[in-house]
C-alpha cells in the first residue's frame, strides 16, 4: 500500500532523507515525535533570545545587556513548550544549560555588532511551489547589506564544520537563497552561517551554479521520496546518526520492530 506523501520539503527534511530514509519516514509521514535533547533545546533558546533582540529593540538598543535579558525570557518560554515536556532537568543541569546558552549569546556579539545590522525580518517562514514539490523553510534572519542587497543569516549552535566541509554545511542556506529568489524575485547578495560556538562566520555568495545545483538536488530528493512512498520502501541506513536517533524501537537495523508503528498520521 502506498504511503501518503509529505506536504513539503525543508532543508532539514532533505538532510534527514539523505542520511536515513527510514528516519525521514518516521518523522515526516508517521509523525513519530522525536525525544527532546539538551543540545536542541539550548539551540532553540539561543535562537529565541536573538530573535527577540532583533524583533523588539531599536538598533541603538541592541546591547549585550538587552540580549541577556531576552535570554532570561527565552529559557522558561522554551522549557515550558509541550514539545520539551520529556526533558528532565535537575537544578545543576538547568544552570549549566543557561550558562552555556549565555556563552553562545555573548559569542554572537563577537561576530557582529547587532546595532549595525539592518534587519528586514526574523524567523521568516517562506514557502514556494516548484511543480509537485512545495519547498518550505524558516530563515533565522534576513538583512540588508550596505549596498541594499539581501543577506540570509542562519545561526548555528553546534560545532562548526572542519575545513573542507564548509560548503556542504552551507547547503541548507543555499536552499533559503533559492526560496528568496523564487518568492521575492531577488537573489540574496550573501548567505552566512553564524557559528556561535567557536565563534566563526562562514559565508558565501549564491551563484547560478549553486542555486541550480540545489534545485536539481532537491528535485531529485523529492522524486526519491515520491518513489519511496509509492513503494512503501524507506530503508534504514545505519550510521553515525543512529546515536542521536529516537526511533530505535521501530528500526529493524538496530533491533526494533516496524510493525509496532501506530497508524500513519496526516503528513507534514
Ligand atoms: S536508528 Fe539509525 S538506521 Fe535506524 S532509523 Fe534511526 S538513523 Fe535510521
Amino acid at each position: 500500500m502506498a504511503l501518503p506523501r509529505p506536504a513539503s520539503l525543508s532543508p532539514t527534511k532533505v538532510t534527514t532523507f539523505k542520511d536515513c530514509a527510514l528516519a525521514f519516514r518516521l518523522s515526516n509521514i508517521d509523525r513519530i515525535p522525536e525525544a527532546s535533547t539538551l543540545a536542541a533545546v539550548k539551540g532553540t533558546i539561543v535562537h529565541r533570545a536573538l530573535q527577540l533582540l532583533f524583533a523588539e529593540e531599536d538598533p541603538a538598543d541592541r546591547t549585550l545587556g538587552a540580549a541577556l535579558a531576552r535570554l532570561e525570557r527565552a529559557v522558561p518560554e522554551v522549557l515550558s513548550d509541550a514539545e520539551n515536556a520529556d526533558l528532565e532537568l535537575d537544578e545543576g543541569s538547568l544552570a549549566a544549560l543557561v550558562a552555556d546558552a549565555e556563552v553562545l549569546v555573548r559569542h554572537a556579539f563577537e561576530l557582529e555588532d547587532p546595532r549595525g545590522v539592518r534587519v528586514i525580518g526574523t524567523e521568516l517562514r517562506l514557502s514556494v511551489q516548484l511543480g509537485s514539490l512545495r519547498l518550505t523553510g524558516i530563515i533565522d534572519r534576513l538583512d540588508l547589506d550596505e549596498d541594499g542587497g539581501l543577506v540570509v543569516t542562519d545561526y548555528k549552535t553546534g560545532r562548526a564544520p572542519s575545513t573542507g566541509y564548509e560548503q556542504a554545511r552551507l547547503a541548507g542556506v543555499h536552499f533559503y537563497a533559492l526560496l528568496c529568489e523564487e518568492l521575492l524575485g531577488v537573489r540574496p547578495a550573501r548567505i552566512q552561517l553564524l557559528h556561535l560556538r567557536e565563534p566563526v562566520v562562514i559565508s558565501t555568495v549564491p551563484t547560478d551554479q549553486s542555486l541550480e545545483a540545489w534545485r536539481r538536488q532537491t528535485t531529485a530528493v523529492w522524486s526519491a521520496v515520491e518513489r519511496a512512498c509509492d513503494n512503501e520502501d524507506f530503508r534504514p541506513r545505519p550510521g553515525r546518526m543512529c546515536g542521536y536517533c529516537s526511533y530505535h524501537p521501530y528500526c529493524p537495523a538496530v533491533g526494533g520492530d516496524l510493525s509496532l508503528l501506530p497508524r500513519v498520521a496526516v503528513p507534514a
